[in-house]
Formats: structure tokens, C-alpha cells, sequence
């Protein structure tokens, strides 16, 4: 999936998020900006990529051991980082689930395409047929554009400011 669909999903939970369990308005941004963040995370094993582009150090390291859609792409070692800080740092857990959710809305919309992503050794999780850039990967992206609008007017309500 392209980068802008990526964002406009971890916006979009973000959102939902922030209206759910945000103080005010900053807190709400802060919560938006960690899923945001945690959705550029992952394809910090691909070279081209915002976030490898920002940190090239570290995504060359990265991709001295792993390939695209590899390791950084495997739900499950998320899910094993997060259990253990939530053992561990059950503070800093809690502090991480908006940056721990754009991780998923990523790997759920790469898990949509052809190449899905990786669960287990040679097995992948593909839940889709939706190659990047095709018209339906803009239907969708449009459609989280939508819905993104459609939360933050929902969240405006609920919180009386509309
Ligand atoms: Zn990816």
C-alpha cells in the first residue's frame, strides 16, 4: 500500500481514539501523531520508504538483516513487543497503544495486498487481492479520507463543540 493510505488509516484510528479517550484538544493531537508515527514504522526495512529515508542509519542497518515485508512486517513481533512491555512497563505500554495501533492498521492494509504479510516460516497472512496504487487502493484511501472526516465532525458532537 502506498504511504498517504497508510497515513489516512493511522489518522483515522487515531481519531477514533483520541475522541474516545483524549483530556482536550492536545492530548487528542499527541494520540493522533503516535498512530501516525507507528504507521511509518514497519517499512523501515524498505529503502524508499519516509521513514527509512528519515532514519538512514538505521534502516540501512535494518536492511542489512531482514528484506522488505520480512521481520518488520511480521504481526507477531509486535504483538511479542508489546506483551512484554506490557509485562514489563505496563505504564509505557499503555503510553504506546496509539503508536502500537497505526503498526496494525499498516500491516492490516499490507496483509490486503498480493504479497500479505509474514506470520510464521513460510507462511503469510494475506487477506487480499489489492495491489498498490491500483484504483482500489485510491477507493479505499478516499474512503478513509471520508471517514476521517466523518470521526473528527463525530468527535466534534461529542465533545459540544458543534
Ligand atoms: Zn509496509
Amino acid at each position: 500500500m502506498l504511504g498517504k493510505t497508510h497515513a489516512a488509516a493511522s489518522v483515522c484510528a487515531g481519531f477514533g481514539l483520541a475522541v474516545a479517550v483524549a483530556e482536550n484538544p492536545l492530548t487528542g493531537a499527541v494520540i493522533i501523531g503516535k498512530s501516525w508515527l507507528g504507521s511509518l514504522l514497519p517499512d523501515i526495512d524498505h529503502k524508499n520508504s519516509k521513514i527509512s529515508k528519515k532514519l538512514k542509519l538505521t534502516g540501512f542497518i535494518v536492511r542489512l538483516f531482514t528484506g522488505h515485508r520480512a521481520l518488520f512486517h511480521n504481526p507477531l513481533l509486535y504483538a511479542a513487543v508489546y506483551a512484554a512491555l506490557w509485562h514489563f512497563r505496563p505504564d509505557l505500554a499503555k503510553f504506546l497503544i496509539p503508536l502500537f495501533m497505526g503498526i496494525g492498521t499498516h500491516l492490516f492494509l499490507d496483509a490486503l495486498t498480493p504479497m500479505g504479510v509474514p506470520i510464521l516460516p513460510n507462511r503469510r497472512l494475506h487477506m487480499g487481492n489489492i495491489r498498490t496504487g491500483s484504483s482500489v487502493e485510491h477507493a479505499i484511501y478516499s474512503l478513509l479520507i471520508v471517514a476521517g472526516f466523518g470521526i473528527s465532525v463525530w468527535g466534534a458532537v461529542v465533545r459540544g463543540l458543534l
